[in-house]
């Protein structure tokens, strides 16, 4: 039997599964943009991932690179010495920079315009606090190393002048501030040393005492201004008439000393004598005024006058506590009359 739908119902039909059809489509369309999304969006987890990969590889290397940094820069600032660092430097740059040829050179040194002209050497200036205080000049280094050396070349200038700096601080302690000799304290020091030295090697040594002849009057006539330069121009003479194995410092006041280290009782006379020749021959000028001025010195010598520095120090006064006494403008060596 044979059922003959109306017409209504089969256009129904038709509509229906036409707008099915329609929605089934716009699903998967709408399925397919939000596949197409999360497939980008993992393509961008990805990437981010790689780029994540090669920053922390970068960091890694900064890293690194900073604690080389570190390490090198610790063990340059470990040392005192310039050529000590200099050398520490050098193995430690070859660790990381290819050259031929490293050099520490001075600013004043005549070579550097040659240097700086020259398209073999790469220089790097070392700044100090008031100019420059040499340079590194090196030879045979690639234009990709320059970067490196040059953080290098910033790390060996702050060790060099932390060095600089040690020795100045090192000088100011032991220097007079007024005569730039030596102080008592260091003085008295190196004559412990010395006094050892000579007892060790069977060595003479003699002892020098110093002092300015009527100073108080210089003082009370051009005021202590002039006291004063008198004081660094008889520092300066006593200085400059000794050996470079003695030690000149200034003892106080207008006191003087000289340890003369190998040196016997005949041999300090004649070194005395050609202090008080050239501070007798000497004028010194300071503010429009010129005076002459003299000294007087005791001489006290190891092993016959002590073993002691004290007793060698007392000695040597009483040496010129006589020479005052006699006249000034003498020397006196120490003897049983004392
Ligand atoms: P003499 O020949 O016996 O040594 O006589 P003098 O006048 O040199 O000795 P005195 O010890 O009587 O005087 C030393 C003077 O040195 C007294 C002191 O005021 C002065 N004096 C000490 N230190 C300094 C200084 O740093 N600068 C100046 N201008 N004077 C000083
Ligand atoms: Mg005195
Ligand atoms: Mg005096």
């Amino acid at each position: 039997m044979m059922v003959v739908m109306p017409l209504a119902v089969v256009t129904y039909a038709a509509l229906v599964a036409y707008c099915a059809l329609k929605a089934a489509g716009a699903l998967e369309l709408k399925q397919q943009d939000k596949i197409l999304e999360e497939s980008a969006r993992s393509q961008h987890l990805v990437n981010q991932k790689e780029s994540f990969y090669v920053e922390r590889l970068r960091l890694e290397n900064e890293v690194l690179e900073i604690l080389t940094l570190y390490e090198i820069t610790k063990e340059i600032t470990q040392s005192l010495g310039e050529k000590e660092a200099f050398g520490i430097f050098q193995s430690k740059l070859s660790d990381h920079v290819s050259f031929t040829e490293c050099l520490l050179v001075h600013p004043l040194c005549d070579e550097i315009n040659d240097y700086k002209k020259s398209m073999e050497y790469f220089l790097f200036a070392l700044q100090g606090k008031a100019g420059k205080i040499g340079y590194l000049v090196v030879k045979g280094i690639s234009q990709e190393h320059h970067e490196k050396f040059t953080i290098l070349g910033h790390q060996f200038a702050l060790a060099l002048r932390r060095i600089k700096l040690y020795h100045e601080i090192e000088r100011i302690a032991v220097t007079d501030s007024l005569t730039e000799l030596h102080t008592r304290r260091y003085t008295t020091e190196r004559f412990q040393e010395e006094l050892k030295r000579s007892q060790a090697r069977g060595m003479k040594l003699s002892f020098l005492m110093i002092d300015v002849d009527h100073f108080k009057t210089f003082n009370d006539q051009y005021g202590h201004l002039m006291g004063d330069q008198i004081l660094r121009e008889a520092g300066k003479l006593i200085q400059e008439s000794t050996r470079e194995i003695d030690i000149a410092g200034r003892f106080g006041g207008e006191e003087f000393c000289v340890i003369l280290p190998d040196t016997d009782r005949a041999g300090a006379r004649y070194a005395a004598e050609r202090i008080r020749q050239a501070v007798e021959a000497s004028s010194i000028k300071a503010y429009d005024a010129e005076v002459k001025i003299t000294v007087s010195l005791g001489v006290a010598t190891y092993p016959e006058d002590g073993a002691q520095i004290e007793g060698l120090i007392d000695k040597a006064d009483w040496a010129l506590y006589r020479a005052k006494r006699e006249g000034r403008n003498r020397i006196c060596s120490f003897g049983i009359y004392d």
